[in-house]
């Protein structure tokens, strides 16, 4: 019996994928459209980086830290609505 397990999401190397992705400089938040700054800046100032999975094709798409912080606090108020 072959039973292979294969994780949903697959674990995303920040560090590794802002690299990439400032290198093509083309790197845009997926929510505001801001521009990606240099990799440093895009580091310091918690640049994420996410998979969306529920696509045909799998993306991967940069949130801005003040997207973040936006869509982190409206998770928040979902999760303190069902707790
Ligand atoms: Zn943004």
């Amino acid at each position: 019996m072959h039973s292979v397990t294969v994780p949903r999401r697959l674990p995303i190397d920040v560090n590794a994928a802002l690299h990439a992705i400032c290198s093509t400089g083309k790197g845009r938040c997926w929510y505001c459209d801001v521009k990606l700054p240099p990799e440093s800046e895009a580091l310091h100032e918690g640049w994420d980086v996410q998979r969306i999975d529920d696509q045909p094709v799998a993306n991967i798409i940069l949130v801005c830290p003040h997207c973040l912080r936006r869509e982190t606090a409206s998770e928040s108020r979902k999760l303190a609505r069902f707790g």
